[in-house]
């Protein structure tokens, strides 16, 4: 119906008479004129109102509402120019304005940058998503989209759908049920990942697969989780780790290329589970800021200080010189998250800390030479356990760095080798890190803590992006891992046969990754939250504020599927 969209007009179309149309984003009344900024997504454009018949006409109309103008383009008087738009040159004087659709008094101005809070964005999302800041994040979604689909295309992967609807598989989290009304009492589960059928794919003979997977998963919700999110999930025959690696290097070098204009450098950095853990304190380093954490055992036992005398690992972190109150901080912090105590050495003159008396001068010597330490500094130390010692120095490493980290540095990094088997003390088991699947770098399982699997990590400014491996193509080593993953006989063969038993007609080795789409657009659009790339995001507990989900089920719906609840919770 429109001959322009309102980003179109410019310089060259003076005299055009054109028909737009749009919402109309403000009205400025000049008295004897009035101006409408016209607003669609493609931008805003000034309509000039300076007839009287049709002033009177505006006069009825608001923001949000939508309109169409008729009118003549015009060059806006020198020193009336916006360089700040694109139509910023031009305005078009309205000969005929009709009302398409009114709008109600919107619940807040749609307007970038926007003043509501999160949950009335969300209740409204659909007014939300109108500010061009929230347009270009949907655009720069479809361009990502594109730009992955068009590079794995040019690869010969080919795009195939898998069922949401699915059995209940265990993939680290919980699955969403789904009741069946054809099977009354049973149940579906929507898909936590199309893992298993992306390996059922390859042994069919797909050779390379990719989708843009919806992922369902019942987990407790954190800033950058939500119950059902979208991977990038692709698989390959005839593959190892290098050829998957390689594949989305290059996907990953296209986006950049296409979507911020910046040329990532390939191949990757690489680093093993154990040395990430090690050096950064993390298995998802953010490796933009050089600080590492430093094993000083050897030295620290040597102290008077008890605990050091009997810990198993003493782990140190030099930090800027920091004051009492920020050093309780971060105590409480590593109390609170890691339940693990820290203790600190300031050195400056007049040495200081907590356990400075434990060390004498000798000592502290040989630890500002080991460090080391050659300005004032505060060290930080924990020990204990391996894993939790490093950790918490991580997340403190994180913590004392993150503000001043340069945003639009992009460090990419896989970190491998990851252990396929953890000691669960609760359950007194050994039981999978990840899922189950994945190839180990080993035949001697004896020792399950030793089984290393050909796993790979992409991790970018310390956000995994994705995790992927090299996956067990043979039936009965795959059941050696679900043994020694204490994934009992009769939970194997309900849950995983219909794996396992494709796995004895052929299975060529394979492998594959999955990539989280909505964590890489939070990076590329500098967001703190993937609330803000979905387009219609759950709140962190998981409620749709806009659809008011989960809500109750008619009775009659449910005496259907045969479902009775027993103990309503009011919420
Ligand atoms: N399916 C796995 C996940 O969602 C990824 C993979 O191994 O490809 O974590």
């Amino acid at each position: 119906m429109r001959t322009h969209t309102c980003g179109e007009l410019r310089n060259k179309d003076y005299k055009k008479s054109v028909l737009l149309q749009g919402w109309i984003d403000a009205i400025r009344d000049h008295g004897k004129m009035l101006f409408i900024s016209l607003r669609d997504r493609y931008g805003i454009t000034q309509v000039v109102v300076d007839d009287e018949k049709l002033i009177e006409n505006v006069k009825g109309l608001g923001a949000e509402y939508v309109v169409e103008i008729k009118g003549t383009v015009r060059e806006r008087p020198s020193g009336m120019k916006n360089q700040d738009i694109e139509t910023g040159g031009i305005e078009v004087v309205a000969s005929r304005i009709k009302l398409l659709s009114s709008s109600k008094v919107p619940p807040f101005v749609i307007k970038d940058p926007v003043m509501a809070k999160d949950e009335l964005r969300m209740k409204y999302r659909f007014l939300d998503l109108r500010r061009p800041s929230m347009q270009r994040k949907l655009v720069m979604r479809s361009k990502v989209i594109n730009t992955i689909r068009n590079y794995l295309s040019e690869n010969n992967f080919i795009e195939v759908e898998t069922p949401c609807l699915t059995r209940t598989t265990t993939e680290g989290a919980r699955n969403f049920l789904v009741p069946s009304r054809n099977f009354p009492g049973k149940f579906y589960s929507l898909a936590q990942s199309p893992q298993i059928y992306k390996q059922l794919l390859m042994i069919a003979g797909i050779d390379r697969y990719f989708q843009f997977a919806r992922c369902f998963r019942d987990e407790d919700q954190r800033a950058d989780r939500q119950p059902e999110h979208t991977q990038i999930d692709l698989e390959m025959s005839f593959a190892d780790d290098k050829d998957v690696m390689g594949i989305v290097e290059g996907m990953i070098q296209s986006v950049f290329k296409d979507v911020l204009g910046i040329r990532i450098k390939k191949p990757f950095e690489r680093i093993t589970y154990k040395n990430a853990l090690e050096k950064y304190g993390s298995d998802k380093p953010d490796t933009r800021f050089e600080m590492f954490i430093t094993d000083i055992t050897e030295i620290a036992k040597r102290s008077d200080f008890r605990i050091f005398k009997e810990a198993k690992f003493i782990k140190a972190l030099i930090l800027p010189l920091l004051s009492r109150k920020m050093i309780d901080e971060l105590s409480d912090f590593a109390d609170k998250y890691y339940g693990t105590k820290i203790s600190y050495i300031s050195f400056k003159e007049p040495l200081s800390g907590n356990i400075a008396k434990f060390f004498p001068k000798e000592l502290i010597d040989e630890l500002k030479s080991t460090l080391p330490i050659d300005t004032e500094k505060t060290v930080v130390f924990c020990a204990g356990k391996w894993k939790r010692t490093l950790e918490t120095l991580g997340a403190i490493r994180n913590r004392i760095n993150i503000e001043n980290a340069t945003k639009d540095e992009y460090k990419l990094l896989w970190v491998t080798d990851f252990p396929l088997f953890e000691y669960d003390d609760e359950s007194d088991t050994w039981v999978p890190c990840h899922h189950i699947f994945t190839m180990p770098n080993t035949d001697n399982f004896k020792d399950p803590s030793k089984i290393i699997g050909k796993q790979y990590d992409l991790v970018l400014n310390g956000v995994e992006l994705g995790s992927g491996s090299i996956r067990i193509h043979r039936r009965d080593l795959q059941e050696k891992m679900m043994e020694i993953g204490n994934i009992r006989k009769d939970k194997r063969s309900r849950e995983y046969e219909f794996l396992l038993s494709a796995l004895e007609y052929g299975a060529p080795p394979h492998g594959g990754i999955a990539i989280g789409l909505d964590r890489l657009l939070m990076i590329l659009l500098n967001e703190e939250s993937i609330q803000e790339v979905i387009p219609f995001p759950k709140t962190t507990t998981g409620f749709g504020l806009m659809e008011n989900v989960p809500s109750e089920i008619d009775e009659e719906k449910l005496r259907e599927l045969r479902i009775g609840i027993k103990s309503p919770v009011n919420r």
